[in-house]
């Protein structure tokens, strides 16, 4: 079962935000937020939080996955909201976003998508302006978040998307929150997305890899929804086999350097085609695509697979 729109997926795990920018709360005795969304999700996660008539104190960590901008942009507004919770992530990302021209980037591209979407007035009313992170403390591979009532999150380093990247996974839910490491559905939700290794291909192979083998019955992704049961175990092999197809296809494409730049730009423009609300604009979605390429052929030549 693949869950679109947010609300209660289990008696333990929310789904919170938007589709195309999703946060969870994962309730123990304890609770945390992972995932940190986009800045203009704010006026759906205050309805959101509201709403649960949840006592806000249980919050403990708000937990950055990753340090990309559509990944932390919330962190401030949840931050204010809940100042008593911990902001996690991993060191690298900590290291990131204590760089000014970080903030700066991932503030303006916050921006960007607020002034589009004309949400200035909410933006002000809910103070979810996005003026920096302050990571209060560091988490890494094999740590254990225990929520208590036997909800405990597993700390797993999955890097190859970025550097930074963490996931989080729960034995007694058999719930994986993979963030970007793994591909995740396409808008339409029938299609999967092309992989991301945009720190290191080699890496993310072997993230996914890890990823694709635990026991899973919930996969919740930041990026368009939930899935469930049979589907969640699915999504992650069905995400390995694109990577590998996606692979062979640059390779295939890598003969002539002419060639290979045709291919960047007829990908970009079917991602961007395939997407009816894109944080990405043509060049920058051709940056990615190019990079990723990069990614990809260079660990050929490195021979590291
Ligand atoms: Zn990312």
């Amino acid at each position: 079962m693949h869950i679109r729109e947010p609300g209660k997926i289990t008696d333990r795990v929310e789904y919170l935000g938007d589709w195309h920018s999703c946060l969870y709360l994962l309730r123990g005795k304890e609770a945390m937020i992972i995932g940190g969304g986009m800045s203009w999700v704010a006026p759906s996660l205050e309805k959101q939080l509201d709403s649960l008539h949840f006592d806000s104190a249980r919050i403990r960590y708000l937990f950055i996955a990753h340090s990309h901008f559509d990944h932390c942009g919330a962190i401030p507004y949840l931050k204010r909201r809940f100042p008593k919770a911990q902001v996690l992530a991993s060191a690298y990302a900590q290291k990131v976003l204590a760089n000014p021209k970080v903030v700066e980037y991932i503030a303006t591209r916050n921006e960007e998508l607020i002034a589009r979407l004309g949400l200035q007035g909410e933006q002000r009313r809910l103070k979810a302006q996005f003026d920096g992170i302050q990571v209060e403390h560091v988490v890494d591979e094999g740590e254990t978040l225990d929520l208590g009532e036997g909800i405990e999150a597993h700390v797993l380093a999955v890097p190859g998307h970025s550097q930074c990247a963490l996931a989080v996974y729960v034995p007694a839910l058999k719930a994986l929150f993979p963030t970007d490491a793994a591909p995740f559905p396409n808008e339409d939700g029938r299609r999967i997305s092309y992989p991301s290794p945009q720190y290191d291909f080699s890496l993310y192979k072997a993230s996914l890899k890890k990823l694709a083998s635990l026991d899973v019955d919930l996969c919740a992704f930041e990026h368009h929804g939930v899935f469930k049961g049979a589907e969640a175990a699915k999504i992650l092999s069905r995400g390995l086999k694109k990577t590998e197809d996606f692979e062979k296809n640059v390779l295939a494409h890598s003969r002539n350097e002419k060639e290979l730049q045709r291919f960047i730009k007829k990908t970009a423009a079917q991602v961007l085609a395939s997407k009816s609300f894109s944080f990405q604009n043509r060049e920058r979605q051709e940056g990615i695509i190019d990079t990723v390429v990069k990614k990809i052929l260079g660990s050929q030549a490195s021979g590291v697979q």
